[in-house]
């Protein structure tokens, strides 16, 4: 038993649904004691180490808080060599930029050089689990489930299906993709901590045979996740309707292969109007919000209070490559700026339970992760508020919690993480 001794910081609620105080939980003198990967309890110091028995070790974090580990619920990790690519939106972005650096990972030794810094890179910032695109190539899953297999990460990836209207060197069949879905699934799929997600590219790229090949493939398996892309660009919204003549709308066409389910998971969802919302919440299906993506794209601005209205489950994503940074802190401060131009505020909590507790309930994973109920996975990182002059200067003026966590938030990154802790073990320790 290890019991790390810190400020301890949760969230248990959507704010939105009962208020900032009934939602979080935090100790300032606290501690969270931890057994055999899996947390035992968060609480009050005093209250909590007179019960340890006397071999428990005890790891001094004090002056710094502790928060469940982030939760990125939309990343491709094949594209993290191209983040930062000039100029473009989605549809070129994607033929200029993505796809000649997707097809590099045919290649296992690329896409084994470019997973372990990937997933170093997660535990760096924080993110402990993650809903992750591979290529189109069965190697470079492989690759991610090797590594985050070793690291012992609750990570959650597909190979992309898409076997039209992109580059030969990137594409598949209706039936090769199928075919290694399946594999994939049986060799990796509840493998330690790993899951896999069906993963069509977006309706553009997938002939009706993928997608129905797909609904068919989520169908059989009831707990595997389906991930993918809608409704982020203009352009691509014109295309989906030329495509598709007889479906109402973009999510319409997911939802006619059996793509629109309690366990699925789309990217973006900038340009939706109610009814399509409200579809969207009759499903159960969640929305991953990558407010550094739909900027750096020009996409535009996603209207989280509007998805909150139909009570639709949400968590935050990066997005990277199009996303501009890795870490959910960055993507907090891009994602208050969203919302601001929205004309809502969004509050420091919500922030932190869209990164952790609503991630986790998007990902279909509340019950094991996302905050330190007894018996959840002990995944959580430590944020040192002294990391940079700035911050230290700021925070030492803070004069409550939500004051704090919001200047964390804005002012936050890489260097505030200093130990990224996962089910129990330390993975990430600040240099
Ligand atoms: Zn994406």
């Amino acid at each position: 038993m290890k019991a790390y001794k810190a400020s301890v910081f949760h969230m248990v609620n959507d704010p939105a649904v009962v208020g900032a105080n009934a939602a979080h939980k935090f100790y300032e003198d606290g501690m969270l004691v931890v057994d055999g990967g899996h947390v035992v309890m968060a609480g009050e110091r005093s209250l909590l180490e007179p019960s340890l028995d006397a071999n428990t070790e005890i790891v001094d974090h004090s002056g710094k808080i502790i928060v469940p580990g982030f939760i990125d619920t939309h990343i491709h990790y094949p594209q993290i060599d191209m983040m930062a690519s000039f100029g473009e939106e989605l549809l070129d972005w994607l033929e200029k930029y993505t796809f000649p650096e997707e097809a590099k990972f045919a290649d296992p030794a690329h896409a084994k050089d470019a997973a372990e810094f990937f997933i170093e890179e997660l535990l760096r910032n924080g993110t402990t689990t993650a809903l992750v695109y591979g290529t189109v190539h069965k190697t470079s899953v492989e690759a991610l489930f090797t590594e985050a297999y070793s690291r012992g990460m609750r990570i959650v990836a597909g190979k992309a299906l898409m076997d039209r209207n992109v580059p030969d060197a990137v594409r598949d069949t209706a039936e090769s993709g199928d075919a290694d879905s399946r594999e994939l699934i049986n060799k990796w799929h509840g493998k330690g901590r790993l899951g896999y997600a069906i993963t069509p590219r977006f309706a553009p790229a997938c002939s009706d045979e993928q997608m129905a090949l797909a609904g068919k493939l989520l169908a059989e398996h009831d707990d595997v996740l389906m991930h993918t892309h809608l409704s982020e660009n203009g352009a691509e919204i014109d295309w989906v309707e030329k495509l598709y003549p007889t479906a109402k709308d973009y999510l319409d066409v997911y939802a006619k292969f059996g793509l629109l389910t309690d366990r699925s998971v789309f990217a973006h969802c900038i340009h939706m109007e109610g009814e399509e919302f409200q579809r969207m919440a009759e499903a159960d299906a969640a929305i991953a919000f990558c407010p550094t993506s739909n900027l750096f794209l020009g996409s535009g601005l996603f209207h989280l209070k509007e998805a909150e209205k139909y009570g639709i489950k949400v968590g935050l994503g990066t997005d990277v490559g199009a996303g501009t940074s890795v870490s959910i802190l960055q993507t907090m401060n891009e994602a208050y700026k969203v919302c601001h131009l929205k004309g809502d505020k969004l509050t420091p909590f919500k922030s932190f339970y869209l990164a952790t507790l609503g991630g986790a309930k998007a990902l279909n994973m509340a019950d094991k992760v996302g905050n330190f109920e007894t018996g959840k996975e002990a995944d959580f990182l430590v944020l040192d508020m002294t990391a940079t002059p700035l911050l230290a200067r700021r925070t030492a003026n803070c004069k409550s919690l939500d004051e704090t966590l919001f200047v964390l938030t804005m002012l936050g990154d890489d260097r505030t993480v200093s130990h990224t802790y996962v089910a129990g073990e330390i993975q990430h320790e600040r240099g």
